[in-house]
């Protein structure tokens, strides 16, 4: 079943706020077995909006209003609604006396403007608002087909909608689960991935595979529908398996970790100690380790050497060296990771030199970068030519440098 959000307000067409019911309804509505299809944000314009409700229930079995609910004259989704199906509002006077009856509550007086908030659509029913004034409304299309205005408020639509909605929808949803397998990938032009895994994905429209790519860093996700979970368990089975053998050790994470925190894990399992020098990363890399809680387990430290000069003095590469080699070379890049062992007594050293940009320094191209990793095995490094600004060089390092990390501890 296929559901569609329209969040209501010129304000969400603003820089100023953003739309976060829809994320919320998402959510709660997936957990359903229920698929968002679509969503939309449109200003308090009653036109615009009766044309976006129109089009949202000819294609949708569940669509969902927020906001415009309220009191005052820029809230005009009953009206736009009542255009949008053809149908009257209905003047309700108990739901007026429950407002008027909160307000007294509350020691006020109703202002004569939250009349409007009574007026309900023919044939719908009408949602307590435990939090606020403006009633929800549950407006049934046809059997298998309802249209929902809720509030815009989050802390009112969210109360109604789990007690009020919830339960209404789990009598026409037809028993769904959706079923969700994350792979992350490192090291591979997000290109190469999608030719490698296409023919794959392309023939099974359920689950469906979406390919996220970030710098150096790719996610898969696959998503079925099924009646039972284990027919979707089985699905992504089906798929995740061909995925996961063409891919290889490209995938560092089955379960949505970052690289940082999956070094860490095997790190922490060893019972090993990581050190860092950084040149190009100038932190990045020390940061993302420490980011993950109980990288103190694991990571002594590192060093931030950018120049030739706190290369030699701290980690004790000669400069003879780097004048033959430059500081962007495969023989820097392992007396880094040398110096920092010995100087740390780390059981994992991991040493990054490269040249981010805009201009060398070195004389080598702009986006080179050398990773080495010294572990209690022997020496691996890699050189890697990166295209990018500066920014991104600095991130498809950092992540070069962990990912070098993580396989020389998978394989041993
Ligand atoms: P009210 O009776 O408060 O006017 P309403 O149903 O008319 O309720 P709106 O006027 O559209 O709701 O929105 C009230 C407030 O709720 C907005 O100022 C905003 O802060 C919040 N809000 C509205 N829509 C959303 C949304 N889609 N996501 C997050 N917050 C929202
Ligand atoms: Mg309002």
């Amino acid at each position: 079943m296929n559901a569609e959000i329209i969040a209501v307000g010129s304000e969400l067409l603003t820089p100023a706020r953003v739309d976060t019911n829809s994320l919320y309804l998402t959510e709660e509505l997936n957990a359903l077995g229920v698929e968002v299809v679509a969503k939309a944000v449109v200003g308090d314009d009653r036109k615009r909006l009766a044309e976006a409700v129109r089009t949202a229930v000819s294609r949708s079995e569940i669509v969902i209003t927020t906001g415009g609910l309220g009191s005052t004259e820029d809230d005009v989704t009953r009206e736009a609604v009542a255009d949008a199906l053809g149908r009257k509002l209905v003047y309700h006077q108990e739901i007026c006396d429950a407002i008027e009856a909160r307000f007294r509550r509350l020691g006020r007086r109703m202002a004569q403007i939250n009349k409007r908030q009574a007026w309900i659509i023919e044939g719908a029913e009408g949602l307590d608002n435990s939090e606020g004034t403006a009633p929800g409304q549950w407006i049934p299309l046809d059997e298998r087909k309802v249209l929902l205005l809720l509030p815009g408020p989050p802390r009112e639509l969210k109360p109604m909608f789990t007690r009020d909605c919830v339960p209404r929808l789990r009598k026409i949803v037809p028993p769904q689960v959706i079923r969700v397998r994350r792979f992350r990938v490192a090291g591979m032009p997000e290109s190469d991935l999608d030719q490698l895994i296409s023919p794959v994905y392309k023939r099974y429209s359920n689950p469906v595979t979406t390919v996220l790519a970030a710098p150096g860093d790719i996610q898969i996700h696959l998503r079925a529908r099924s009646a039972t979970n284990e027919e979707a368990e089985r699905l992504l089975k089906e798929v995740g398996a061909q995925i996961e053998a063409l891919l290889g050790d490209h995938i560092y994470s089955r379960d949505g970790q970052p690289l940082e925190a999956v070094v860490g894990r095997r790190l922490a399992v060893r019972g090993a100690w990581l050190a860092v020098a950084e040149s190009c990363t100038g932190g990045l890399l020390a940061q993302r380790i420490t980011a993950i809680p109980g990288a103190s387990n694991y990571f002594k430290g590192g060093f931030l050497v950018y120049t030739d000069e706190m290369k030699r003095d701290l980690l004790g590469v000669s400069a003879a060296l780097i004048e033959k080699e430059t500081a962007v070379s495969k023989a820097v890049a392992e007396a880094m990771a040398r110096g920092v062992r010995e100087r740390t007594r780390a059981d994992f050293a991991v040493a990054v030199t490269g040249e981010a940009g805009p201009e060398s320094g070195s004389g080598r191209p702009v986006g080179t970068v050398w990773v080495a990793v010294l572990s209690p095995e022997g020496m691996r490094t890699e050189h890697r030519q990166w295209l990018g600004d500066r920014e991104r060089i600095r991130i498809l390092a950092a992540q070069q440098a962990l990912d070098l990390l993580r396989r020389t501890l998978e394989h041993r």
